[in-house]
């Protein structure tokens, strides 16, 4: 039976990324409690995520009566009525694998799993940017590029539980840029830390004077070479705000949100992309929607998509 909310009620919040596993106790106020992160477990077995995940909790035993759910988010595709993961890249192990009886079994709580770019947004709308805000997207730009879409203060899944893919939407479908999921010319191909890093290898040539080196290249290298006013990492920034404000206009268009919150490590970059990316929505999206639509910068950081996690187990 699970235990009812209340104002002393916690969630163990789980971030099960492809390289770190963040693990938090958030309250009913969206404070975290107390948080740890580790390296995800490697191996071919979910088993030895479930038993990170179990030690972890028992490391915070005192909490536990406390606890009422346990919710995890992941970068892949799920279905969060089942609670299970139909596609994770960076986490073969999970897909198809019963994380939720297995958590359940072990833990005792109720398993809530979402996917890590939505979660993110009702993270934000709950703590972050999006405060007090009813239609929200967000974009996550990182190693691919994420969506997550809240109208009428309610997460939209999609039918099929894919909604929100706005990486995955084109934006040049004549670049013959292949991406991974089978398309060409989506937006992920142009907004993300790899997306970057291949557009300044790419064009390095026409720029024999950067300081940029094409071994051990990195977004962030990009980025601070822009600062420093380097040609080249400017025009990858631009190019990058250029198909960003394509995409965003696309999405103004088609969902008029208040917000668009946009999160992720390219945000770093924002002055470097912010200036082209707001001239393609205004030379492309509805006039009067492009001016009042807000368009910020996330603030709750990498803890987003734990708060998120935690605030949809407590809804429910
Ligand atoms: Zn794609």
């Amino acid at each position: 039976m699970p235990k009812k909310s209340s104002s002393e009620s916690l969630v163990f919040a789980i971030d099960l990324g492809g390289t770190h596993l963040r693990v938090a106790l958030v309250d009913v106020t969206g404070r975290i409690v107390q948080q740890l992160k580790q390296e995800t477990p490697k191996g071919d077995s979910a088993n030895c995520v479930v038993a990170a995940l179990v030690h972890a909790a028992d490391a915070w035993h005192t909490f536990k009566p406390q606890v009422i759910a346990t919710s995890i988010m992941v970068p892949g595709a799920v279905d969060s009525n089942k609670a299970v993961v139909l596609g994770a890249p960076n986490l073969p192990s999970l897909i198809d694998f019963p994380l939720k009886a297995e958590l359940e079994r072990q833990l005792g709580w109720p398993v809530f799993l979402e996917n890590d770019a939505n979660a993110a947004a009702v993270g934000e709308m709950w703590r972050g940017a999006a405060r007090g805000c009813r239609d929200v997207v967000s974009v996550t730009l990182g190693t691919g590029v994420g969506g997550g879409v809240i109208l009428d203060g309610k997460l939209w899944r999609g039918s099929h539980g894919s909604g929100g893919e706005i990486g995955h939407t084109t934006v040049d479908p004549f670049s013959g840029l292949k991406c991974k999921c089978g398309n060409v010319g989506c937006l992920e191909l142009f907004a993300s830390a790899t997306a970057i890093v291949r557009m300044t290898r790419e064009t390095m040539s026409s720029f024999p004077e950067t300081s940029l080196k094409s071994d051990d290249l990195t977004a962030e290298k990009v980025y601070d070479a822009g600062l420093q006013g380097d040609a080249l990492a400017l025009a990858v920034f631009k190019r990058m705000g250029m198909y960003l404000g394509i995409g965003l206009a696309n999405l103004i268009n088609l969902i008029d949100p208040q917000i668009i919150v946009i999160t992720g490590g390219v945000v770093n970059g924002w002055d470097l992309f912010v200036g082209e990316m707001h001239r393609q929505i205004e030379e492309r999206a509805f006039r009067t929607t492009a001016q009042q639509v807000k368009i910020a910068k996330a603030e709750c950081g990498d803890n987003a998509g734990l708060l998120g996690a935690a605030r949809l187990a407590l809804q429910d």
